[in-house]
C-alpha cells in the first residue's frame, strides 16, 4: 500500500514535471506540445535543463531576455509587473 502510494506520488510528480516544462517552454513562446513530450520523457531532468538553460525572463514589451530579479527592462525601459 505504501509502496503504490509512493509510486503514484512520483507518477504524479513525473507528469507535473511534463507540465512544467511544457508551461515554461510556452512562457518563452517555443512551440509547448514537444516540450511536453520532452518533459515527459525525462521528468525532472527534463525540468532541471530547461529550468537551468534560462536563468531569467522574457520582457512583455519587446520580448527580450532580461534577468529575473529586473524590476524595468533594460532594452526598452519599461516598468515589469
Ligand atoms: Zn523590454
Amino acid at each position: 500500500m505504501i509502496t503504490l502510494m509512493a509510486e503514484s506520488g512520483f507518477f504524479i510528480l513525473w507528469i507535473l514535471c511534463g507540465v512544467g516544462v511544457a508551461y515554461i517552454a510556452k512562457k518563452r513562446g517555443k512551440v509547448w506540445g514537444v516540450w511536453l513530450m520532452y518533459g515527459l520523457i525525462l521528468g525532472p531532468i527534463a525540468l532541471l535543463l530547461t529550468a537551468f538553460s534560462y536563468g531569467g525572463k522574457m520582457c512583455p514589451y519587446c520580448k527580450s531576455n532580461i534577468q529575473k530579479e529586473a524590476e524595468i527592462c533594460p532594452k526598452c525601459n519599461r516598468q515589469l509587473a
